[in-house]
């Protein structure tokens, strides 16, 4: 590749950079000795640890590429992609080249393996199509809006299929690219390669959990129906789980929730105050069985923290039915309607037989907030909805990065099963992930009957 600058922007979060600096070093330096021969221009945002190049906004820093390019088509990548494939750019380069475009994206093609170009002619005026403020990010892809009239974007498509295990090849959440580093020995790799890698080796993109949702309450609505324990969850077992988050999985997101309401737990306050240690993200998931204002604008007070009503329903009766409380209607939705911060709040409706033909009024109803709309698990068996599922049956997603624990401690295969496979009463957070990757491996090899539910299960490709 000649007359090229290849840019490595640096956007990475400063915490997340300080817990795993020695990685993410390591992984900077990797990308520097793979582009030992190139013209290299490292800058960052306001934060960044690895360069003095800082800017505050994506206008600022395009300004001094477009100075820094002469001449040069540039070569846009994450400081941070320690596995950029040399081969797929330089293709992508040529793609550019060759149909004489101004700027070329890349679709199908999981972040971190390979990079976007700006030819050498607009490099000059790029930075003036970017509004100010706009935050520095590492890819292209986010700048600006496309739909600009008068730039020539090409977009290069890979045929890989690697997109579909929706993992990206940069060090966040814990992705599999420290994993895959050591493995590739810094030989440079390319999309197929990746792709014949994590056929035979899928344990790979099996790391830590990244998704693990806490039953606190037992208290719940009509939608599930299957009884585990009825018990408040024990603020030692929470707080075990919230320690051993913190050492294995400190990106995970956290939800909470299952099938009981938080909200109905009778020291949620004692509690939520643990998640203060840690900065992962938190969902916070109620039935719409208990209406606090106190305990709403707690919630709504942690930083990183959405909080989902699960109303449902657009019909009082219906309702009443399935949520067996107190409130009317109508008085959940006055409340939910007349939060004053209502920036992260959701509204669910949870799908199941009885909902199903009012989900065109809910969002009519709800329009004006965010609505989630998640199918009844098969503990509501009776009125449970069957969606379509893919063709081509693949390892089951929540196994590769869920958990469920309930209120007693003990951990379920996944929120489909009641198989119980462990219990934080004897064992660790991580013990556990580490026992079900016997699970994983089954799935790998295409062995679905697992549990009572698999072999029929639809939900093995929903993504939490
Ligand atoms: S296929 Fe269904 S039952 Fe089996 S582990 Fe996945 S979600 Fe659970």
């Amino acid at each position: 590749m000649n007359n090229i600058l290849f840019v490595l922007i640096d956007s990475i979060d400063k915490n997340f950079y300080l817990r795993y600096q020695d990685k993410l070093n390591t992984i900077h330096e990797k990308l520097l000795s793979k582009l030992i021969n190139q013209d290299i221009l490292v800058i960052g945002n306001q934060d960044s640890m690895i360069t003095d190049s800082k800017f505050m906004d994506s206008r600022s820093l395009y300004q001094y590429i477009a100075q820094q390019a002469q001449e040069r088509d540039v070569i846009i990548c994450d400081a941070f992609a320690g596995l950029l494939s040399l081969r797929d750019t330089e293709d992508v380069l040529n793609y550019m080249r060759n149909n004489m475009y101004d700027v070329c994206l890349t679709e199908n093609i999981p972040d971190g393996l390979v990079p976007m170009t700006i030819s050498h002619e607009f490099i000059k005026d790029f930075w003036q199509y970017i509004d100010e403020g706009n935050m520095i990010q590492s890819s292209l892809k986010g700048v600006i809006d496309w739909e600009y009239k008068g730039i020539d974007v090409g977009v290069y498509l890979s045929s890989s299929l690697l997109i579909m295990e929706r993992i990206d090849f940069l060090p966040i959440n814990k992705g599999a690219i420290e994993y895959i580093i050591d493995l590739m020995d810094n030989q440079d790799i390319s999309i197929k390669m990746i792709d014949q890698l994590l056929t035979e080796k899928t344990t790979l993109l099996r790391q830590n959990p990244q998704y693990i949702a806490i039953e606190i309450s037992s208290e719940s609505d009509g939608f599930h129906t299957k009884s585990f324990s009825h018990q408040e969850m024990s603020t030692d077992i929470f707080r075990k789980i919230i320690t051993e988050i913190d050492e294995l999985c400190p990106e995970a997101l956290i939800s909470i929730g299952v099938w009981g309401d938080p909200f109905m737990h009778s020291s949620f306050k004692e509690l939520f105050s643990l998640l203060d240690t840690i900065s992962n993200k938190v969902l916070i998931e109620c039935r719409s069985l208990c209406l606090s204002q106190e305990l709403t604008d707690l919630v709504l007070s942690r930083p990183n923290t959405e909080l989902i009503f699960d109303v449902s329903f657009i019909v009082e009766s219906l309702f009443k039915q399935h949520k067996n409380i107190s409130y009317s209607l109508e008085q959940i939705t006055h409340f939910i309607k007349s939060l004053e911060n209502k920036g992260h709040v959701w509204v669910r409706l949870t799908r199941c037989l009885e909902t199903e033909e009012g989900i065109k009024d809910f969002l009519i109803e709800w329009k004006d907030l965010p609505v989630l709309i998640t199918k009844a698990d098969s503990f509501g068996l009776d009125n449970k909805v069957v969606d379509l599922a893919p063709i081509k049956r693949h390892p089951c997603f929540a196994l590769r990065r869920e958990l469920t624990i309930l209120n007693d401690g003990s951990i379920l295969l996944c929120r489909q099963s009641d198989e119980i496979v462990g219990s934080l009463l004897q064992d660790s957070l991580v013990s556990i992930w580490r026992k079900n990757q016997l699970f994983f491996d089954k799935h790998s090899k295409q062995e679905y009957n697992i549990c009572k539910i698999c072999m029929s299960c639809d939900d093995w490709w929903v993504w939490n």
